[in-house]
């Protein structure tokens, strides 16, 4: 199977190079490369223990490779702080979402984008500043359809919108590389839908790396998959080609699930899942 690429080959957002993260005699992370054009929306799935996690974790940098290396736009960030690659242009969006529950649910987004500002520190004293970035966040609220709760305490919100809000938090920095850790864990039918909306609206100017266990999800979102198991690269690829291939069933029917969340490739039993129901979702 041909690596996800493009046929212009544009200069890539993201290069992984052999990169390996060990925990004492476990290699969660072993021997990853991967090439992602600005833009791309690409899957990370794998049965559980796989090390997609681990490796969100070594892109985002809050965990660091035993041997490889991470290039964003070009730049080596191996070794950049989490900090460092946030100006740089990665943001990451948690399964349990960091909202200030205090806050207004716009002052959390103007926050957020206050955070990444170059010049954060004078930013609380500058009222047009300010201005700027309520109008900004008023948008990425809008983008994840909670503008009409804006005013709102955050600590009002559903589970569903405060990981609306979450990712309304990572878009307001305005990053090159969107990280996603299982958006649509923990939420209804209704507000995965609302959610596929969302990602599908995202601006092309953003790269989404995105782990999740359901299909229907990964199907619908990205265009390029990359398949783990045990640490390895079993397969990447266009995401049908890669869910299609022989080894990734195999890999997943020889794997226990671990959560009764019924990842239908954990079990190994889904049907086509571009073709799967509404009601057969889990
Ligand atoms: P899941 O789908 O269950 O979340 P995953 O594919 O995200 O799994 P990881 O969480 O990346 O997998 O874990 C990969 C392997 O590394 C697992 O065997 C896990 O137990 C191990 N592991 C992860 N983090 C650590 C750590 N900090 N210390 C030791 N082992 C770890």
């Amino acid at each position: 199977m041909t690596p996800a690429s493009d046929a212009v080959d544009p200069a890539p957002v993201l290069v992984l190079d052999h990169l390996t993260r060990r925990y004492g005699s476990l290699t969660a992370v072993d021997d990853v490369a991967l090439r992602l054009p600005p833009g791309a929306r690409h899957a990370v799935i794998g049965p559980n223990g796989a090390g997609k996690t681990t490796l969100l974790n070594l892109i985002a940098g809050t965990d660091r490779p035993d041997r490889g290396t991470i290039a964003l736009n070009g730049a080596d960030v191996t070794r950049a702080s989490t900090a460092k690659r946030s100006r740089l242009g990665i943001a990451r969006s948690f399964q349990q979402p960091s909202v200030i529950g205090e806050l207004t649910v716009l002052d959390n987004i103007v926050l957020a984008g206050w955070a990444h500002h170059p010049k954060r520190r004078g930013a609380w004293r500058s009222p047009s500043r300010y201005r700027l970035h309520t109008e900004s966040a008023g948008r990425h609220l809008e983008t994840v359809g909670l503008a009409h709760l804006a005013h709102r305490p955050a600590s009002e919100l559903s589970h569903g919108q405060r990981r609306m809000l979450d990712l309304a938090a990572a878009l307001a920095g305005d990053p090159r590389l969107l990280l996603l850790d299982e958006p649509a864990a923990g939420l209804t039918d209704g507000d995965i839908g609302r959610l596929l909306d969302i990602l599908g609206a995202l601006p092309e100017s953003v790269a989404v790396v995105l782990v999740e266990h359901h299909v229907e999800v990964v199907a619908q979102v990205a265009t390029s998959v990359t398949v783990l198991a045990a640490g390895r690269v079993l397969v990447t690829g266009p995401t049908g080609e890669a869910l299609a291939h022989p080894e990734v069933r195999d890999a997943y029917q020889n794997t226990a699930p671990v959560s009764g969340e019924a990842p239908d490739l954990v079990t190994g039993s889904a049907p086509d899942p571009v073709t799967r129901s509404p009601e057969a979702r889990g």
